[in-house]
């Protein structure tokens, strides 16, 4: 490996979603306080990174190290995520009249799923500001990539999760050496179990957006699917959401590389995909005050998808608005039919929520919402294989 600059990063400090009050970089953060919102990694792009840098890089999400907040080499916790394969889905292209259709499957990350990129961020970020304990809520998979990561930097970590998970997400936590807390319901009421904990022992919290920097790790799925497309986005992306932070940091890491000058706009139409079962943004579009009040929510078995409450919901909004995007929601049957398809079709045994993305896409073509000319990139956000209890 190639020696390193130091400092290894251009993060400068962290700001509120909303407000764009600045909070340090220096201390342990949750959420911004003032507004209730998440908080952001903001850089200075002053020294210059090129994207020519990247050239003979190490293979993994840490090749953008500038423009990620860890400071110092000896505390990246890494067990070689990120640069999954932009595969193209040929086969489903022909049979369905897409010119050109491409899958960036995240099931090649340790652990299974693409929440190792977010994990591996918080925890390195964790280790370096001295924390000894992490909790978090989850729906399965950042339950067992956090146990992961955990192990490896030598971090305690209590993992809360709904007792319908599949055992596999149970069995690996404990094989990982966590602690595993089950809970009946959803993954909101795990948070509210979470809260409980936290009053009689201290935890650091890693729910989704209330830390700053699982949001930074997801964002490189953003860099590699530009440098993997050398440089020339697709005009749609098509993202599974349950908490939103792949979504927003895909954006993120579009909105950095513009202003360092590496691509160019038009950037891509974002679109949200959700279970039937639990669509909370859809709900949110439509009335972004008080959706709250008179919404309703099922485990689907496309466990990550079934976040009711997400705390990042304003920045998803923006998202959407602002890439002209939209939110689609697929059935449970349609989500079973999709994992069939794809496998059968394209060899990829997808996750059920990578598998509710390409059936968005059929909705999507069907109600002439997209152009079969376009290039469309859909997200797998994870193995298949973790979810075969489900799909029986
Ligand atoms: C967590 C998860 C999602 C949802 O990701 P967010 O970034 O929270 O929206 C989608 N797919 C899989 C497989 C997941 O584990
Ligand atoms: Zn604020």
């Amino acid at each position: 490996m190639i020696a390193l600059p130091q400092p290894l990063s251009y993060a400068a400090y962290l700001e509120c979603a909303r407000c764009k009050r600045e909070y340090s970089l220096a201390e342990l953060q949750n959420f911004a306080t003032c507004c209730h919102q998440p908080l952001v990694v903001k850089y200075d792009y002053m020294p210059g990174f090129f994207k020519e840098d990247l050239l003979f890089r190490e293979k993994t999400m840490w090749r953008y190290y500038e423009m990620l907040p860890v400071f110092e080499r000896k505390n990246i916790v890494s067990l070689g995520e990120g640069m999954t394969p932009l595969l193209p889905l040929e086969n489903l292209a022909a049979r369905h009249g897409f010119a050109d259709l491409l899958l960036k499957d995240e099931s090649f990350n340790p652990t299974g799923s693409f929440k190792a990129r977010g994990i591996s961020m918080a925890v390195s970020k964790a280790k370096e500001l001295g924390v000894e304990r992490c909790i978090v809520p989850t729906a399965g998979n950042a339950g067992g990539a956090l146990a992961a990561y955990c192990a490896k930097a030598g971090i305690a970590c209590t993992v809360v999760m709904p007792a319908h998970t599949p055992e596999i997400f149970k069995q690996e936590c404990l094989l990982y050496g966590a602690e595993l807390i089950l809970v009946n319901g959803l993954i909101s009421d795990c948070a509210k179990k979470v809260e409980e904990l936290k009053k009689s022992q201290s935890y650091f919290d890693v729910s989704t957006l209330k830390e700053p920097y699982r949001l930074e790790g997801k964002k490189t799925m953003g860099y590699e699917i530009a440098e993997q497309l050398d440089w020339q986005l697709p005009d749609v992306i098509l993202y599974p959401t349950g908490g939103g932070t792949g979504l927003i940091g895909i954006w993120k890491a579009f909105q950095e590389m513009l202003r360092m000058g590496w691509i160019k706009a038009r950037l891509p139409r974002m679109i949200a995909v959700q279970s039937v079962n639990c669509a909370p943004i859809e709900v949110a579009l439509r009335d972004p005050l008080h959706w709250k009040d008179h919404f309703t929510a099922q485990p689907s078995l496309a466990n990550g998808l079934a976040v009711p409450y997400p705390f990042g919901m304003d920045m998803m909004l923006e998202v959407l608005q602002a890439s002209n995007g939209s939110v689609v929601s697929v059935s449970e049957e349609d989500i079973v039919a999709g994992v069939k398809e794809i496998a059968s079709a394209e060899g990829i045994l997808a996750a059920p929520e990578g598998a509710a993305v390409w059936k968005a896409l059929l909705q999507l073509r069907n109600r002439g919402l997209i152009d079969p000319a376009d290039k469309i990139l859909l997200l797998n956000t994870g193995s298949g294989y973790k979810y075969l209890e489900n799909l029986q």
